[in-house]
């Protein structure tokens, strides 16, 4: 344990830690399983369009989110491309800001406008109100984040909805296994997406997954994710490849095995993180709600400079020194990435508030309880120590520049 600043890796201590501690390492499960899953792929040559492993990731996930369609697909962007096409989505796309830049960057690709809303600056989810507010005669649908895997508030986006007639759909990429109000997220809105990115809680190295209780969305958006070949093999629609390989199958089959084990660990760590973090000036940590699912993937820090003396950034190099490479999840916002910024800026207060404060802390089943104790002496020690930090870090910057 460090017991004094000078003894932080950045000013010349020995790392906290040999090997680095990572936010998303992959949730593997039991390799054996996906071996023989993938040799059973091989000895079958069913490699993929819609293979069995596919069939049967599609079935599990339906049921883990409680609705009646799920479509595999090669990762979740496309997912949401293919929602907003099929949905025959046009002009513009209420979303909020803080998230990751795919959920804008698939409409874009589209050639359908983002516009981005302000969040609440409580629980990082997009702004109902706000939302409501941003609805011109061009809106054609909002998308609604369920970021670091707490809902977004589906009621009142549902209500939005319905009054001003525009399309709902979420970004479910963080929420796989979540429930809003008792309910699967899954089931909200006309469509949402999971990701089952390497660095997501289930991973199929790349994928993605539409579900949805429209049996007519569902059905196009499985004919579009396939070039646009019908039932009886006729194209008669322009379609993509948005599928998922048998491989990727049986990575996502093999993980899902483990959620279980992996939610449970996850949630674990913060529980760990909550008390170890407990009562340091300026760091708290974005808590879940316990009469919900929780997935507990990402444990989410925030720093407030003005009781702590010490930037975010600035703590986010201190730790990444001593080999805890923290993430700032999501920062910079949207708005503020180069495809997206205006002249004038668009000034979204509440976003950019948590944005520039929040930090993805270390977790899932390889990180120990050890691990957690240290990353947490090394961030009591500087927020403690923020004054003294950053006059070290002065001087140094001024004999190394
Ligand atoms: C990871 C992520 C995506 C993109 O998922 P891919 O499967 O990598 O395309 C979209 N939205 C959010 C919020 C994400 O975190």
């Amino acid at each position: 344990m460090k017991r004094s600043i000078t003894d932080l890796a950045l000013f010349g201590g020995p790392s906290a830690f040999l090997h680095p501690l990572y936010v998303g390492k992959p949730t593997v499960g039991d390799r054996a399983r996906f071996f023989a899953r993938l040799d059973w792929a091989l000895d079958n040559n069913w490699l993929t369009n819609g293979g069995p492993l596919a069939r049967e990731l599609e079935d599990r996930i339906a049921d883990l989110a409680g609705v009646k369609h799920c479509i595999a697909t090669c990762n979740a962007t496309i997912a949401l491309e293919l929602v907003l096409r099929a949905s025959g989505v046009t002009g513009q796309v209420i979303m909020p800001s803080l998230t990751f830049a795919a959920t804008p960057h698939s409409a874009s690709w589209l050639g359908l406008e983002p516009v981005f809303c302000d969040v609440d600056p409580e629980t990082g989810s997009i702004d109902p109100d706000l939302a409501a507010s941003l609805i011109t005669p061009e809106t054609g649908a909002i998308i609604g984040v369920h970021l670091w895997g707490r809902a977004a508030p589906v009621d009142a986006l549902a209500k939005v909805a319905a009054e001003h007639d525009v399309k709902l759909f979420y970004d479910a990429a963080h929420a796989l296994g979540c429930t809003a109000g008792g309910q699967p997220i899954g089931g909200f809105g006309a469509a949402e997406v999971f990701s089952f990115h390497a660095t997501k809680t289930v991973m199929s190295f790349e994928g993605g997954a539409v579900v949805t209780d429209d049996s007519v969305l569902a059905d196009r958006i499985r004919v579009m994710h396939n070039f646009g070949i019908e039932r009886d093999k006729t194209i008669s629609s322009i379609g993509t490849n948005g599928k998922m390989s048998e491989a990727a199958a049986a990575m996502g089959l093999t993980s899902l095995d483990a959620f279980p084990a992996t939610r449970e660990r996850n949630r674990a760590n913060y529980s760990l993180y909550r008390a170890e973090l407990h009562g340091i000036p300026g760091i708290s940590l974005i808590t879940f709600d316990e009469n919900e699912e929780n997935n507990y993937q990402y444990v989410i820090m925030q720093v407030d400079q003005a009781l702590t003396g010490l930037s975010r950034d600035r703590l986010q190099e201190i730790l990444r020194a001593e080999k805890v490479l923290a993430q700032p999840y999501f920062s910079p916002a949207c708005h503020q990435l180069k495809p997206y910024r205006t002249d004038p800026p668009l000034r979204l207060p509440h976003t950019e508030r948590l944005s520039g404060r929040v930090l993805a802390l270390p977790t899932g089943p390889s990180v120990s309880f050890e691990d957690i104790r240290r990353v947490c002496s090394v961030i009591r020690l500087c927020a403690s120590h923020g004054e003294q930090v950053n006059a070290l870090w002065d001087r140094q910057g001024s004999v190394t520049a």
